[in-house]
């Protein structure tokens, strides 16, 4: 049965839906857990955690996906089970939430140095929640009427290479496993599938990974088989989530298309309850 999405975005970062939305979309689903795990912030799980007070038919693992750098690769890192009052994490993540705002006043600079009418206001009213990003930019491009879709905006100006690129905040992918590991979560490496260069997979994974994110949204299966083959040969936890990000396909968000069952969620939550 499927029993967990562990890998759904908010309005706290990128994602479309509020909080209470995705419950309510897992609730429709009948997912029985689910974890938030928004990009550098944990306001999305905050907020999600005290909805559920209320009505707590669905278990709420407190997450977040950390983007880091390996070999000039873009690594993205999941932490699960993390402990969202820690002090020095929370700064960690304002410091992160500061240099992604900075990031997007530079992206909007030379969009308009190229002649692109979008403003800063713009882009903050989409983005709303904490953490600024591409994504939003990508929105206020297509609404403006400078790019078909979000996928259109980034090829023509917001991926890497294109006229408008900026880099992110530089995190190695160790310090972002130490940085879950010092909220006694569980790190795991997001979407394999995702990376460029697949030849660092196991390099990668020594670096300290507790987890692979074998089930995705964009993982075909053969590539399930391949990861669950390399989670078995390296005694890896197995996690999956969608990625939703809240679009709809037929009126219905990706959320809870790739799942996990009991069995490998027990699992993971009993490495998480051990670590404490
Ligand atoms: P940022 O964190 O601001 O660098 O934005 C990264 C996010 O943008 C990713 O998590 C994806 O959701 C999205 N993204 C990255 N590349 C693309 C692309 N080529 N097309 C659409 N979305 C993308
Ligand atoms: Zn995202
Ligand atoms: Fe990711
Ligand atoms: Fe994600």
């Amino acid at each position: 049965m499927e029993y967990a999405d562990l890998h759904i975005h908010t309005t706290a970062s990128d994602g479309i839906l509020s909080p209470e939305q995705v419950i309510w979309w897992a609730a429709k689903k009948q997912l029985k857990a689910i974890s938030i795990t928004d990009h550098d912030t944990i306001n999305g799980v905050a907020e999600a955690l005290l909805i559920n007070k209320q009505n707590n038919d669905i278990e709420i693992v407190p997450g977040i996906e950390l983007n880091s750098y390996f070999n000039g690769e873009e690594v993205h890192v999941l932490g699960y089970y993390i402990d969202i009052t820690d002090e020095a994490f929370l700064n960690k993540l304002k410091e992160i939430q500061d240099s992604r705002y900075n990031r997007a006043l530079k992206i909007i600079k030379k969009l308009n140095m190229l002649n692109i009418s979008i403003s800063v206001d713009q882009v903050l009213s989409i983005s709303k929640g904490d953490s600024v990003g591409r994504p939003h930019i990508a929105r206020a491009l297509v609404k403006n009427g400078y790019a078909k879709d979000v996928k259109d905006a980034f090829n023509r100006y917001l991926a890497k290479d294109c006229p408008a690129y900026v880099e992110r905040y530089k995190l190695t992918t160790k310090q972002a496993i130490e940085t879950i590991n010092n909220i006694k979560g569980i790190p795991v490496l997001a979407h394999p599938g995702l990376l460029n260069n697949k030849a660092i997979i196991n390099e990668l994974l020594d670096l300290g990974f507790r987890g692979i994110e074998v089930y995705h949204s964009k993982h075909d299966e053969s590539a399930v088989n391949r990861f669950l083959k390399i989670a078995l040969e390296k005694d890896l936890l197995i996690t999956g989530g969608s990625d939703c990000h809240g679009k709809l396909i037929d009126g219905k968000p990706e959320l809870g298309n790739a799942t996990i069952d009991h069995g490998k969620f027990i699992e993971l939550k009993k490495a998480a309850i051990s670590k404490n």
